[in-house]
């Protein structure tokens, strides 16, 4: 019970840090740096917090405390770190190069997260190992989540396919909200009811 109402305070701050975030880029919008700031920053909580309900939710895994932690903190930069793919298209370490780029950067481009999803299942055949798809779906969680908010403006690009129409607002702060439990469904349905204490039992 105590799980759930986590989970829901959780989800419910997801769906407010994004109305708050494009809020406050709106309000910033005629400075760059205070607009990207506010972007950035925003992009960087929902990883955090979509990260924080994943990890909960995975309480069956019984991952060892510094995994958990390093998911955490990894899904919450892979978050902000996207947006470098706009410096290293432009060329430039200047915002005002990086934000005028004609194309979309590649590492917004939807494809990447849809790849791994499915590279998912093949991997675990493979190699049998939950905590390599632990591991992918968090990273997926970081890159789903951002193309997600980007999306109401530009739309999801699959390259090299194309570009879908913007994502309308009430569907991308559902889908924020959603996102970390359908991702989690996920990794279950191809890992299973795993957890690392059996594992530890197994090899002593
Ligand atoms: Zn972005």
């Amino acid at each position: 019970m105590k799980l759930i109402r986590t989970s829901l305070v959780l989800t419910l701050s997801n769906g407010g840090v994004c109305i708050l975030g494009d809020f406050l880029v709106e309000l910033n919008k005629e400075s760059a740096i205070r607009k990207a700031i506010c972007d950035n920053a925003t992009h960087t909580m929902v990883g955090l917090l979509g990260a924080l309900i994943m990890i909960l939710e995975k309480n069956h895994h019984r991952l060892p405390e510094i995994e958990r932690i390093s998911l955490i903190v990894m899904t919450m930069f892979a978050s902000s770190f996207i947006d470098v793919d706009h410096f290293l298209v432009a060329k430039s370490f200047k915002l005002s190069r990086a934000v005028a780029i004609d194309r979309r950067p590649f590492l917004h481009y939807a494809t990447i997260p849809l790849i791994l999803l499915i590279l998912m299942i093949p991997l675990y055949n493979y190699f049998n190992s939950p905590r390599l798809n632990v591991w992918l779906v968090m990273i997926v969680c970081a890159f789903l989540t951002h193309h997600t908010r980007d999306a109401t403006r530009r739309g999801f690009t699959f390259w090299p396919f194309g570009t879908t129409k913007p994502l309308p607002y009430i569907a991308y702060i559902v889908c924020i909200m959603i996102i970390p439990f359908i991702l989690n469904k996920w990794e279950h349905l191809i890992t299973g009811h795993y957890h690392y204490g059996t594992l530890e039992i197994q090899t002593v």
